[in-house]
């Protein structure tokens, strides 16, 4: 037995279900709990003890472990014992680091879970897809990704795009009646909706015949596992300098070594310093902070509503030049209201308490006012429902809500309308059509198609038009009539809805759209308000200030986007407004040299987004794309960060993009790109902190060796300043606070190198002065005593432990430490506080002692201590201050 095969009726009674009622909860529940969840199984994890041996196979840390063996060969235990300490806290680090990026994006997976519609006991639901079950009676539309294996039983030009199963990338159209054969291949079961394929247009309705791994999706699961590869450009850059450096530090490493020998140190004692402080100079810590400040920020952005769906996008973010927003419900709050209402040359306003006519006129045309009302509520997917205290509560898309309240203000429901009319046949609303359309049958088998949708595509379809009580062929001065009414109303900002009908005969009956809606009667227009939403003025401004031009791209009336774009700022004076239909006409070039210029893009079709996204990647810029529809993937897919919306957005649309919004807000836009500024800003700033701390290491070594000094640090020592210093205020730095100007900068450039904007510059200048400083501190303590060499090393242990801390709040600000408030990042102080706090246990606690070859200092050391170790910060500040110039 095939399901293809069946009809409805055996079908429903082999599940038990009903198409007009579905299941009841309590029979879902059951069958929930018998078939288990409506779920792929993932394929086999490691286990966390091979996720932690993992993190042990890094190059990086062979090189540590290879310095472990050298030591411990060489007798020196403490040594080795402290060495394998440091790579087991890496190896923990990296363990925790790895948990924390899986435990993130399970969480994000939670987020963007995918919803079925179900029909329980006869109303429809919208349930989490897992507890799909077998006999579940599911709605799927345009833009759904089909939940469950479902035998379609009610279908409305349903197409679905079943590449993932068949491989083939054109939709096949569906339809609900039974087919012969008995062993059709997938690709042509046309009465069969399957799991994990996406609805492209159209709508359907069947019943669920399997769910989870019972699917035909489920029996080739372990055919599409596919890991992502997560890794953001910086990673790789990084992984790629991680090589150089080691290379460099090893090589520097050999220098000091040799240098030493040839000064008359013994070989065995410069080559343990050697191996320490090759430990100390290899940044091994870097990656994993930078894997941790991403995941932390996106963690910070899930907060703030956005959701990212690619790692990599975060770093992309800032680098955003342009962002194109869709209007309705992203710059708008979607919450429509008709105010006016235009029909044959009459104009009445719509508020709380009914309709006042503003054209005056007799009572004789309130019935011309009942029909505009009547065809907006009959030719409609959505309902009120009664709420409590008599409220009305609105379900479904706020244009087609608006319209039921503006009738019922009339004492008109869609509910007796569909007494009098029964709908036959439905063309769903698709915003390349602009329209939607109902067919309808009276109680008398006379039969009407009742349209609705954008007022200048419907007239443009209008040949006739009732005027004056009369129908009539619609003349030029009808249409110069409408198109006034329809520009006055989109300057006012409203969003306009036209409404007209076509009478139709007995057995007239259309498969497509496009040859029903032809010839029709124009009724008259509906006008509502969409306020702008109102924190969205203020990130524009802020986003014009962070250098990102912003662009609106509408499927709304060019007036009204034009009105609206004023009012938030979005269209400065000279800026230009281009309608879909003069894009449509452009070629690629004819395009380039405008695009620029062109601020509102109105009554375009998703189709049309991409070319604008290409258009401007060509002129050098890195585009963001909101979207929410099926036709809006490929836009949001080549745009170099996607956005879906997370309310209102598709499932398709969100599987293309890399940024979900939780709120479909523009603001969030706006917060996710200041997030993405700061998360690379940060960073720069542990990436300079490190660096410059093992520059300095290095330096102080390479200086005592070539002045002919004795070694100013002891290998456990310069193990001690790696581990604690280094590490802490790095990760501390990761969730710096965004410096105050950070949205006051241009966009970063996309191909920007790590050490790009001074960074290098930075890196060594700090990096000199701290071994400078360091070496100068030891070498004047050796002069006053000459024969307690344990001194000397116990002051430059602490320079150069207190200059790495100071140093690490000048790492805060590309301008100079003088410019943030130095307190303002908690983590960052409790961490330089813990820091001093080790550094004084190691110095004066006994055993300890022993263990770092410290001694207690004198004030005069501390005061000797701290003044060397503020130079490398302080000084080129206070040069800076006094020459205004960037070091
Ligand atoms: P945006 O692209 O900014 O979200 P939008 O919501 O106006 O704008 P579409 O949804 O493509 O874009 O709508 C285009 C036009 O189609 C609207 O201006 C309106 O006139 C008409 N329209 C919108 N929703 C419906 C609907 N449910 N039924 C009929 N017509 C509609």
């Amino acid at each position: 037995m095939n399901w293809y095969q069946l009809p409805q009726h055996e079908i429903e009674s082999i599940l038990n279900s009903r198409l007009s009622e579905g299941l009841t909860k309590n029979e879902q529940e059951k069958r929930l709990k018998q078939d288990g969840p409506n779920q792929l199984e993932e394929g086999d994890k490691p286990s966390a003890i091979l996720m932690f041996l993992a993190q042990f196979k890094d190059f990086m840390v062979l090189v540590l472990l290879a310095a472990t063996l050298l030591s411990g060969f060489l007798g020196e235990y403490l040594d080795a014992i402290a060495i394998i300490l440091i790579v087991v806290m890496n190896g923990v680090l990296g363990f925790i680091q790895e948990r924390k990026a899986e435990k993130s994006l399970a969480s994000l997976k939670e987020l963007s879970a995918p919803t079925a519609h179900a029909l329980r006991e006869g109303r429809w639901v919208s349930i989490p897809a897992k507890e799909v079950v077998k006999g579940d009676v599911i709605k799927i539309s345009s833009g759904d990704r089909v939940g469950a294996d479902i035998r379609l039983l009610k279908t409305s030009g349903l197409q679905i795009e079943e590449s993932a199963l068949t491989g083939e990338s054109v939709p096949s159209q569906k339809h609900n009646r039974e087919l012969n054969g008995d062993e059709l291949p997938l690709g042509d079961q046309d009465n069969m909706a399957f799991m994990g394929t996406m609805v492209t247009r159209g709508a359907g309705e069947g019943i669920v015949i399997a769910t989870g791994m019972g699917t035909e999706m489920g029996k080739i699961a372990h055919l599409i596992q596919t890991a992502e590869n997560m890794a953001t450009p910086l990673q790789m850059k990084l992984e790629q300098l991680g090589k150089i450096l080691i290379a460099l530090s090893l090589l520097l490493t050999v220098m000091v070594v040799i240098a030493g020998v040839m000064q008359g140190h013994d070989l065995y004692s410069m080559i343990l310093a050697g191996v320490s402080l090759a430990v100390a100079a290899i940044p091994e810590g870097l990656p994993a902070i930078v894997t941790i400040a991403l995941a932390l920020g996106v963690q910070k952005m899930i907060r703030k509503r956005a959701i990212v769906r690619k790692l990599p996008s975060v770093e992309t973010l800032g680098c955003a030049t342009v962002i194109c927003s869709d209007k309705t419900g992203t710059l708008t709050q979607n919450k429509m209201t008709v105010t006016r209402i235009w029909a044959q040359g009459n104009q009445w306003n719509v508020s709380e308490d009914g309709f006042e006519s503003s054209t005056g006129g007799d009572s004789s045309r309130e019935h011309v006012l009942t029909e505009v009302l009547a065809f907006g509520a009959l030719c409609n997917n959505s309902s009120l429902e009664e709420g409590k205290k008599g409220s009305l509560i609105e379900v479904g898309d706020p244009t087609e809500t608006a319209l039921l309240v503006s009738a019922y203000k009339a004492g008109i429901t869609k509910e007796s309308l569909r007494e009098q009319f029964s709908v036959e046949h439905e063309f769903p609303f698709d915003s390349s059509r602009k329209m939607m359309s109902v067919v309808v049958q009276d109680s008398e088998g006379n039969k009407m198609l009742v349209v609705k949708g954008a007022p200048d595509v419907l007239l443009e379809k209008s040949d006739y038009i009732v005027w004056d009580e009369k129908k009539q062929l619609i003349k030029q001065s009808h249409k110069e009539r409408i198109k006034e009414a329809i520009y006055a109303l989109g300057s006012q900002a409203l969003r306009t809805i036209a409404v007209a009908v076509r009478p139709l005969k007995e057995d007239e009956y259309y498969e497509q759209a496009a040859f029903a809606e032809r010839s029709l009667t124009f009724i008259g227009l509906q006008g509502m308000m969409d306020p702008p939403r109102p924190e969205v003025e203020q990130s524009i401004r802020d986003c014009h200030t962070a250098g990102i031009k912003t662009i609106m791209i509408t499927g709304d009336h060019v007036v009204t986007a034009a009105s609206i774009a004023k009012k938030l700022n979005m269209l400065p004076e000279g800026g230009r407004v281009m309608e879909g239909a003069e894009l449509a006409q452009l070629n690629d070039d004819e395009l380039d040299k405008i695009s620029e210029n062109v601020y509102v893009y109105a009554r375009v079709s998703p189709e049309h987004k991409l070319k604008i996204v290409k258009s401007l990647q060509r002129r050098g810029h890195v585009v963001a794309m909101t979207g929410d529809g099926v036709n809006d993937a490929p836009a949001i897919k080549s745009a170099n960060i996607g956005i879906a919306m997370g309310i209102t957005g598709t499932d398709v649309a969100k599987e293309a993009s890399s940024l979900v919004l939780g709120d479909d807000n523009f603001a969030t836009i706006r917060s996710a790109i200041e997030e993405g500024r700061n998360i690379y800003e940060n960073i720069r700033k542990f990436i300079r902190y490190l660096l410059a701390s093992n520059v300095g290491e290095i330096l102080v070594m390479l200086f005592a060796m070539i002045m002919a000094l004795p070694l100013p640090l002891v290998p456990i020592q310069i193990l001690w300043v790696n581990l604690v210093t280094d590490g802490l205020p790095a990760m501390a730095l990761g969730v710096d606070q965004a410096e105050e100007d950070v949205m006051r900068r241009r966009p970063r450039q996309a191909k920007e190198g790590v050490f790009s904007r001074g960074l290098g510059w930075k890196i060594i200048s700090r990096g000199f002065l701290i071994g400078a400083a360091t070496i100068l501190a030891f070498w004047v303590t050796l002069k006053e005593n000459p024969d307690q060499l344990i001194v000397a090393q116990s002051v430059a242990f602490a320079t150069l432990v207190m200059a790495q801390l100071i140093h690490v709040f000048d790492c805060r600000s590309e301008h100079s430490v003088f410019h943030r408030n130095p307190l303002q990042n908690g983590y960052l102080v409790l961490a330089v506080i813990s820091s001093v706090l080790l550094l004084l246990v190691v110095m004066y606690v006994q055993p300890l002692q022993d263990i770092f070859h410290t001694v207690a200092l004198s004030l005069r050391q501390w005061l000797l201590v701290l003044g060397m170790a503020s130079i490398p910060s302080f000084a080129l500040a206070g040069f800076q201050l006094f020459k205004r110039d960037k070091i």
